[in-house]
């Protein structure tokens, strides 16, 4: 008897890795205006974005932004090859600068840190940041983060 293979075994199983470092989805695709995008089985649903269930499972909740995919393979699922967008479309959604780092991270006192140029920078991502090099320096897939700082979007954001 085998177990049913969980969420997260059928997603790493379901793309190959390319020399450019894009997790190629090999799994069920369906196609949009835009060309296909990956879907699969997830939380109960049969068919969800295989790049919003990365993104929230690999770098954490969205908060109802899309990510979007900064290389440009359509078939990519690599969550570390995905950035929020800062706006959505319609909306004229402001997002505190000073407050919040662009993926929400308070900028208070222990998250806060300068670089030498004195640019103002959150902690939090980057040290996210660092535990990706750490792996990607080595050739390897970074391990999932989990974060010290969670991410806390305003009220008027949500
Ligand atoms: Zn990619
Ligand atoms: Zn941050």
């Amino acid at each position: 008897m085998t177990a049913r293979p969980s969420t997260e075994q059928r997603f790493r199983n379901a793309f190959w890795v390319s020399e450019t470092g894009c997790w190629n989805w090999t799994g069920y695709t369906r196609l949009g205006t835009r060309g296909p995008y990956p879907i699969f089985r997830a939380d109960g649903k049969s068919s969800v974005h295989v790049r919003n269930w990365a993104y929230a499972r690999f770098r954490g909740e969205a908060y109802g932004r899309k990510p979007q995919l900064l290389c440009g393979s359509p078939l990519c699922v690599n969550p570390w090859h995905l950035e929020l967008s800062i706006q959505r479309k319609p909306s004229t959604r402001r997002y505190p600068t000073n407050t919040h780092c662009s993926r929400l991270h308070p900028m208070e006192k222990a998250n806060v840190f300068y670089t030498s140029t004195g640019y103002r920078c959150c902690r939090e991502c980057r040290r996210e940041y660092d535990h990706r090099r750490r792996w990607e320096r080595r050739g390897l897939e970074p391990p999932p983060y989990y974060p010290r700082v969670e991410a806390d979007p305003p009220e008027h954001v949500l």
